[in-house]
């Protein structure tokens, strides 16, 4: 029995039949990222929405085709096998993340400036929190500021990080605007157009070798006395922290989803060539180590997916699922990249080439252990809950 109703089956067949068609065909293209990459990108873009697989994150009141995540994660094990795939179809991280929050929390004049154009892929966005001076996983630390002037904020602040900045129409950025409030209600988070006065996108900072252009960029970022209107707070002010939470969570699955793509087109390449590469007398199939590998990366993919579901119908129902997400999050972030690791060991040297895509994979792959908090944060979020509930003569049930 398969893990998805039959509808879900029938819409993810749909997104394959596209990605046969239009995207594998194109990776190659639209890797080089230069000019003519952005040409195909638009006229795929084009494709996808005629076909109606646009914007699959959000739901149809917010502009998108979604039906939630569990429907969501069925997509995602086919939009997720190739990294731009979710460009094509309008579902790239961080704008899908930030559409969520903007849809769960802006306000009427909000969605309409800011989210239905990103919506609509006419502009993309950035979310700004990480900054270089302090460390990332406790944003009790940040220091950038947001001051009230009359009617407007005043935000002054050093970013990094701040992914797809490069060409993005706004940020939400995450400011201290309360340094005496309790350290959870210190932050605000504030809608700032990219092109407002004292907002410099300094650099795109490369990240393994790796500069990017536009979306693929991770950007170094200074606000310098940059004035926006009070109207541009997303959620309350001192919210920061809940709305963080509300993205993140959304966030993190969203690209473990895309993961599940990752791991298991890995996964398929690593079979494929351990049957047809020979070495001492047969097949690499036949040599145990590698049977070892298939069969640890089978059943870590298998417990990915199924955590997967759990986490997504949990939030579907309504539940913020911390300790299922964080789980999910840092088990998920090893097992793509231990998958994607084994997959180039079996292809030799033929692995650290492009002639597959397993090298950009791994290249890709190792940032999942650190970005939206890392392993040892996650695992310390599901350990601390685990036992909590063991002090309080709860024990833990794996609902
Ligand atoms: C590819 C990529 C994209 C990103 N995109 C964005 C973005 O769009 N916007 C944005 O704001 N940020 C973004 N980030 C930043 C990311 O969210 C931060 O890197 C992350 O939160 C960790 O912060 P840090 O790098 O400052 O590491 P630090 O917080 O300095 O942590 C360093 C290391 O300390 C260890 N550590 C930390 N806390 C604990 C603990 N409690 N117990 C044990 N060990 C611990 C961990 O090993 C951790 O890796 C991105 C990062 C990457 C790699």
């Amino acid at each position: 029995m398969s893990l998805f109703p039959p509808e879900y089956l029938d819409a993810r067949a749909r997104y394959r039949a596209f990605m046969v068609e239009h995207v594998y065909p194109n990776e190659a293209a639209i890797g080089r990222e230069d000019d003519d990459s952005q040409t195909l990108l638009e006229e795929l873009r084009g494709h996808a929405r005629e076909a109606g697989l646009w914007a699959p994150h959000v739901p149809p009141e917010a502009g998108g085709t979604g039906l939630g995540f569990l429907y969501y994660a069925c997509l995602n094990e086919e939009i997720g096998r190739s990294a731009y795939a979710q460009l094509v179809f309008g579902c790239q991280a961080p704008d899908a993340g930030n559409a969520e929050i903007l849809h769960l929390f802006g306000t009427d004049e909000q969605k309409e400036r800011f989210l239905r154009p990103l919506v609509a892929g006419e502009v993309r966005s950035f979310f700004s929190m990480t900054e270089p001076e302090v460390a990332g996983s406790d944003p009790t630390l940040l220091r950038t500021r947001a001051v009230r002037d009359g009617d407007e904020w005043v935000v002054d602040g050093h970013k990094w990080f701040s992914s797809g900045a490069d060409g993005a129409a706004f940020a939400i950025v995450f400011a201290i605007s309360d340094p005496d409030a309790e350290p959870h209600r210190r932050g605000t988070m504030i809608l700032v157009p990219a092109d407002a006065a004292g907002v410099e996108v300094v650099r795109p900072v490369p990240v393994m070798g790796h500069a990017g252009r536009g979306w693929s960029t991770h950007c170094e970022v200074r606000y310098t006395g940059v004035r926006v209107p009070v109207a541009n707070t997303l959620g309350g002010e001192g919210d920061a922290f809940r709305l963080a939470q509300k993205r993140l969570g959304p966030g993190r699955i969203h690209h473990v989803m895309r993961w599940l793509g990752q791991m298991q087109r890995a996964f398929e390449l690593m079979c494929r060539y351990a049957n047809e590469r020979e070495a001492f007398g047969g097949p690499l199939a036949d040599k145990q180590t590698v049977q070892n590998w298939v069969a640890d990366s089978a059943a870590e993919i298998q417990a990915c997916r199924l955590l997967t579901m759990d986490a997504a119908q949990k939030i579907d129902q309504g539940s913020e699922a911390r300790v299922e997400v964080s789980l999910l999050k840092f088990y998920a972030a090893r097992v793509l990249c231990d998958v994607i690791d084994r997959a180039i060991q079996v292809h030799g040297a033929r692995g650290l080439t492009d002639e597959t895509p397993l090298a950009a994979m791994s290249m890709m792959a190792r940032g999942a252990r650190i970005y939206d908090g890392p392993d040892e944060v996650h695992r310390m979020v599901v350990a601390r809950r685990i036992l909590r509930s063991f002090a309080d003569g709860e024990g833990w049930a794996f609902s």
